[in-house]
């Protein structure tokens, strides 16, 4: 029966990443008043893009794409009109002075920077990986553990260890076996980008969430949440406002800071979760760099500043960019690395002699423009038995969520799992 005293309830969400966009989506739909707090100019989050004015889509600031098997992020596209382009980019890794094409089972074979027993071991275990389901004994064990016994010590020095080291730095060899599993189980060969970029995906959730009478607000950042009278306050510069329920989608460190009412022992068990920063430089070029086409180039040479070579217009046609070639030089640090503090220039300064090893013909004449984005938090930390340490959705304050990018396991962190978590928390509020 309908109650005629029933009124909506008031849902904040913190943060218009995909996490909060979908949680704001969902809980309008069903009929919530929702309202998104959001630091930034736009919605994206860490998978926010940019455009110059002549380029037609936009490109995120950090390289960006999905794989065939993130269904949550592909059913709420597709319930939103939002085309997902999928293609079989070329991925490569760059290994003593050469570029190794490395994305099948045949090119393994041709790979003979290993032994051809360690090349078999290597695509055995790989294929028996895709094949599991039960991660849970693999948390148990490092990668590094793993990896050695399976597909054998010179596997691991030249294949794996190089991008643990790069992705995880002094973490590298905490990391357990499931994140690996993860990273290879759910891997697909074809990558899915949204036609328009990232941002234009995100632009559309916020026009639909406005549709079902949601609000958004941009450049409004929260710093403080309390609990006051039974309800959950959020302070913004532009004042405070009262909620019957908050999602919070920040990083753990900035939320434990902000929700000042939180129990000593909660913040306690929350606080030595951890997680590295990222920068990426993209750089807008006249010409290919990868000219063998590769999308992804892995640099499996722990001498190199960078982790990766990502040329997206080796990916996604350079025509919705106005014919500009662009490349990503990615990497993992951890938010006290003094590249944090260098200038664009100083960055480019570091880079640019190892980006001529890869590719001698490489001038500085080729670059059109520079762009360099950091982000403090952008990799958690997967370590032995994660699966203990996850914080649940509930906080211990009444109406209180927590949704965020260190509940993602045993997956990689992604677009696809905000989403999956922040359609699963609005469907927690809605049961509540
Ligand atoms: C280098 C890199 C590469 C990646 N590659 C991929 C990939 O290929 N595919 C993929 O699917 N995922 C990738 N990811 C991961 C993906 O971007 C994230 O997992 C996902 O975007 C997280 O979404 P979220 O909503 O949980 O959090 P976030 O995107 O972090 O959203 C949090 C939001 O909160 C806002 N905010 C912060 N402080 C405040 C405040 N005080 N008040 C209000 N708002 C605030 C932020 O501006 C942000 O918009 C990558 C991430 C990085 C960094």
């Amino acid at each position: 029966m309908l109650n005629l005293f029933q009124y909506p309830m008031k849902v904040a969400i913190i943060g218009a990443g995909f996490g909060g966009l979908a949680s704001a989506y969902k809980l309008a739909q069903g009929g919530s008043d929702v309202t998104v707090f959001e630091a930034d100019t736009k919605p994206g989050g860490l998978a926010i893009g940019f455009k110059e004015p002549k380029w037609k889509w936009t490109i995120e600031k950090h390289y960006h794409h999905l794989f065939y098997s993130d269904w949550a992020i592909r059913n709420l596209a597709e319930e939103i009109g939002q085309e997902l382009i999928y293609l079989q980019p070329k991925t490569s890794t760059y290994y003593h002075g050469k570029i190794y094409q490395l994305d099948t089972p045949m090119s393994l074979m041709k790979f003979t920077a290993l032994p051809l027993r360690e090349r078999i071991r290597t695509g055995a275990v790989i294929a028996y990986l895709k094949m599991i389901r039960d991660w849970e004994k693999l948390e148990k064990i490092t990668a590094k553990s793993f990896l050695t016994k399976y597909m054998g010590n010179t596997s691991w020095k030249v294949l794996w260890q190089p991008l643990f080291e790069k992705k995880f730095g002094n973490y590298a060899d905490e990391i357990s076996a499931a994140w690996f599993w993860t990273r290879i189980n759910k891997r697909s060969s074809s990558l899915g980008y949204p036609k328009g970029g990232f941002l234009a995906f995100a632009e559309r959730l916020d026009t639909v969430i406005r549709k079902n009478d949601g609000k958004i607000f941009y450049n409004t950042s929260v710093y403080k949440i309390s609990e006051e009278n039974g309800k959950i306050t959020i302070t913004t510069g532009n004042g405070k406002y009262e909620f019957d329920k908050v999602i919070c989608t920040l990083p753990t460190p900035l939320f434990l800071k902000m929700a000042v009412d939180l129990p000593i022992n909660y913040k306690a068990k929350l606080s030595p979760l951890k997680g590295l920063g990222a920068i990426n430089m993209v750089i807008s070029l006249k010409h290919q760099f990868l000219e063998d086409g590769t999308y992804w180039l892995n640099i499996n040479d722990l001498n190199f500043p960078f982790l990766a070579v990502v040329e997206h217009t080796n990916y996604m046609n350079k025509e919705y960019y106005d014919n500009a070639h662009l490349m990503y030089i990615g990497n993992y640090l951890p938010h006290n690395h003094d590249y944090f503090q260098k200038t664009d220039d100083e960055l480019f300064g570091i880079f640019y002699p190892y980006l001529n090893k890869i590719n001698p013909k490489f001038r500085k004449s080729w670059i059109n423009n520079i762009y360099v984005f950091k982000t403090p938090f952008a990799q958690p930390i997967l370590p032995l038995n994660y699966s203990k340490s996850i914080p649940p959705f509930v906080t211990p304050i009444q109406g209180l969520y927590l949704s965020n990018i260190q509940q993602v396991y045993p997956w990689d962190r992604g677009t696809n799992y905000a989403v999956e978590n922040g359609l699963e928390v609005a469907k927690l509020i809605i049961h509540d």
